[in-house]
């Protein structure tokens, strides 16, 4: 039989002192149980990415590495966000496993897909993305904008799997591939399937969060829908356009009204329509300049080419001071 794969289960954690007690031994538990069925090595490792905590969090991380070898964690230099703490993650793993899984530390996915996962990529796929199968446990607020933003985001041209977040199964060999996007605006779900490979979906139902807050708020979820659909489609820029070339048409038409109204001498009827058109036009130019700015803020970003994560911490070695101890 072909050696059993070694799993890693990435899990970003911010500010959660909270769930951590209550979802890491979920996890390792899921790695015991995946061992025992025979389908991972006992080298799988749970990964902790601690992005830059204020809490107790990464206390609770080094206490867990201590108890069992099966724990791991790193730390970021400070908090950069969701999807830079998850890619930090998965390039740390890529190079010490065979296929990793990213999933969140708040137990609302149903870690017992993980078996389907593994099964899929036992089977020869390199990609399995975790689906929502329902949203029931959202609010139906965050439901009707959730989906929303999916339908928008592939009508625009990019390749999102529907209802799927960023619990998700990747071969090292896909990680291998993906460490050449070195894009600095990064937006995981819409990138992976870029990189191709067999993939697959399995199903499973979310549920609520089962201690402490979301981090995601309204302002947050807005900035990441529109991050993902300007990292991912210039389709907006195209949109301009055509709505540029649409007004200068009706423009075009009033104008030929109003001379033709200035011919017949009823001009002084002009003042309201004026005003009208002047507003809106001048609300389409505000709202295409504003687009197409941030496509070039994010020309700007990329051209700094800042390192996307920066480990500042990790539980398997302690490489401080140890010139100190030479001399
Ligand atoms: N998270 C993170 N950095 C942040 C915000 C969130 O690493 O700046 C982590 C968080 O600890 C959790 C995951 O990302 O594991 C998803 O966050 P959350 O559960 O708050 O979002 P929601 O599920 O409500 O969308
Ligand atoms: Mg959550």
């Amino acid at each position: 039989m072909a050696a059993r794969p070694i799993l890693w289960i990435v899990i970003p954690c911010y500010n959660e002192e909270a769930v951590l007690p209550i979802t890491a031994p979920m996890f390792l538990q899921k790695i015991c149980d995946l061992r025992d069925a025979g389908k991972i090595s006992d080298s799988s490792r749970v990964l902790f990415v601690n992005d830059g905590s204020r809490d107790k969090t990464w206390e609770i991380i080094t206490d867990l590495a201590k108890q069992d070898a099966h724990y791991i964690g790193i730390c970021q230099s400070r908090n950069r966000g969701h999807q830079n703490a998850v890619l930090a993650g998965l390039m740390e793993a890529k190079d010490r496993c065979d296929i990793t899984i990213s999933i969140d530390c708040d137990g609302q996915d149903d870690i017992n897909a993980m078996d389907a996962m593994v099964d899929e990529y036992l089977g020869g796929c390199e990609v399995v993305y975790g689906v929502r199968s329902k949203r029931d446990t959202d609010t139906w607020f965050k439901r009707t904008t959730a989906e929303g933003f999916y339908k928008v985001m592939n009508a625009l041209g990019a390749e999102v799997v529907f209802n799927h977040a960023d619990y998700r199964l990747i071969s090292a060999r896909v990680l291998q591939h993906f460490a050449d996007f070195e894009e600095v605006n990064i937006f995981l779900r819409g990138m992976i399937p870029l990189v191709g490979f067999k993939a697959t979906s399995v199903y499973y139902e979310r549920a609520e969060r089962i201690a402490g807050e979301s981090h995601y708020p309204l302002r947050k979820m807005l900035a990441l829908a529109f991050n993902g659909i300007t990292s991912l489609s210039v389709k907006p820029i195209n949109l301009i356009s055509g709505v540029g070339a649409f007004f200068s048409l009706v423009g075009l038409a009033l104008a030929v009204w109003a001379v033709i109204e200035a011919i017949l001498g009823n001009t002084v009827a002009g003042w309201t329509s004026i005003l009208c058109v002047v507003c809106l036009l001048g609300g389409i130019q505000l709202i295409s300049l504003g687009v197409i700015g941030q496509y070039i803020g994010k020309t700007y970003m990329e051209t700094k080419r800042r390192p996307r994560y920066i480990i500042s911490e990790r539980t398997w070695e302690d490489n401080k001071r140890h010139w100190i101890e030479e001399e």
